[in-house]
């Protein structure tokens, strides 16, 4: 406690300190284990210490670290070949965090509007219930109360709208309208995702009224949902999308991927960052890539996804007075709890299972894509232990 003085208190951090991570596992300080099935925040996507990214990025640390962006930058002209060639986009700008490849985002879509000739153009539409980041204007696209109190006006431009609702989306688009933001499945809002028959009316939308669709997949993104991009389920593509978390493995990595006409206005000048796409986070990238794209894994990701839904499924079932609710796609996966979600999320922690907080009473369960069935039960195993706990305590309060 000691030593976290300095720190800011912008965290309220669960007591355990570890110094290991192996897999889907977390080793503490004092040698206990945890199952991870938080995953940092979905970061850890190919699991701790995977041998092949580690390779990558010390054999990356021994040739050079840093290089400017006034430099050509190989790894970087691979790593966007790659994810272009994987996905809609033509375009690539790299950057270090979720927060950032949201900015590039929104500035994208803002200077696409200025380019045609129309500077009055800047509003974006986002959805009540959003998380987009922590900068000044993504908690003002995020639009949540509690993260934009005491710091001054909200950033102008961003008008939301209830998740879901196609007519308040028609309604709230007027001359200032550049682009429609939304997360395909919210992820710190509660694991609620958007249906397909949403994502494709925002799609039409968007193209019958000049509009840009920016789609946040830096939860959702690289085959955290079964598919390599989420928005692949509803069979539409964005014109500019958000990537982070998952695509560094826990490497700071980030990008905002673009089409060729949506990125047309992001001329030499517009927009930079020190760090962006430096070469380790290129490394590391492009091995989380290797086995993401690798034959089969996304198959691997459905594959268990089920076997834990089914088993999650179950678990409600048998304890509707502790779960009630299981929602989410793939691996991105959402408990809404019958009791507080603090309780639960308490109660799995003392299981030696560790799951992540989210809005609408929910814990997100978000194992590292490598787990295997396994693993997935044994989660399974340790969250029945929870719910076990919880009843008993309920049961001794009453008697
Ligand atoms: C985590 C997250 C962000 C912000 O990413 P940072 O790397 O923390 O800046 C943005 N959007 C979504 C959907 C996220 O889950």
């Amino acid at each position: 406690m000691a030593e976290a003085a300095p720190l800011y208190d912008t965290y309220s951090r669960a007591p355990l300190r570890f110094e290991r991570g192996e897999g889907v596992w977390l080793i503490t300080e004092s040698g206990e284990r945890y199952l991870d099935f938080g995953a940092g925040v979905a970061v850890t996507s190919v699991g701790h210490g995977n041998p092949h990214v580690v390779a990558a990025l010390k054999e990356q640390a021994d040739k050079v670290w840093h290089l400017s962006n006034i430099y050509e930058i190989p790894g970087q002209e691979r790593l966007a070949k790659r994810l272009t060639d994987a996905t809609f986009a033509d375009k690539v700008f790299f950057t270090n965090s979720g927060a950032e490849a949201l900015e590039c985002a929104i500035k994208t879509a803002r200077r696409y509007q200025f380019s045609k000739g129309h500077p009055e153009r800047f509003h974006i539409i986002t959805f009540e219930g959003a998380f987009h980041g922590r900068t000044l204007a993504t908690i003002a696209a995020g639009g949540q109360e509690k993260y934009l109190e005491g710091f001054g006006p909200k950033a102008p431009g961003f008008d939301q709208v209830p998740f879901g609702d196609i007519e308040a989306v028609r309604a709230a688009i007027t001359d200032a309208t550049a682009a429609i933001l939304i997360e395909p499945v919210q992820g710190e809002g509660g694991v609620r995702p958007a249906t397909t028959e949403f994502m494709k009316a925002l799609r039409r939308i968007c193209d019958e009224n000049g509009l840009l669709l920016i789609l946040d997949e830096v939860q959702t993104g690289v085959g955290r949902t079964g598919k390599l991009f989420a928005h692949e389920w509803s069979g539409i593509t964005p014109d500019i999308m958000a990537v982070a978390k998952g695509i560094g493995g826990g490497f700071p990595l980030g990008a905002c991927l673009a089409t060729a006409e949506a990125a047309s206005g992001m001329k030499a000048g517009t927009h930079g960052s020190t760090y962006g796409g430096n070469p380790l986070a290129m490394a590391v990238g492009s091995a989380v890539l290797d086995v993401i794209l690798a034959e089969g894994f996304l198959e691997h990701v459905r594959d268990v996804a089920l076997v834990f839904r089914q088993g999650l499924a179950s678990l409600k079932d048998r304890y509707p007075d502790v779960i009630e609710d299981i929602r989410g796609e793939g691996l991105l996966l959402g408990v809404k709890a019958a009791v507080p979600s603090a309780e639960l999320l308490q109660a799995i922690r003392a299981a030696h299972l560790l799951g992540v907080p989210a809005g609408d009473n929910v814990i997100r369960l978000l194992p590292p894509l490598v787990v295997t069935a396994e693993e997935a039960r044994e989660g399974l195993a340790r969250l029945e232990r929870a719910a076990e706990s919880i009843r008993a305590a309920k049961i001794k309060k009453t008697a």
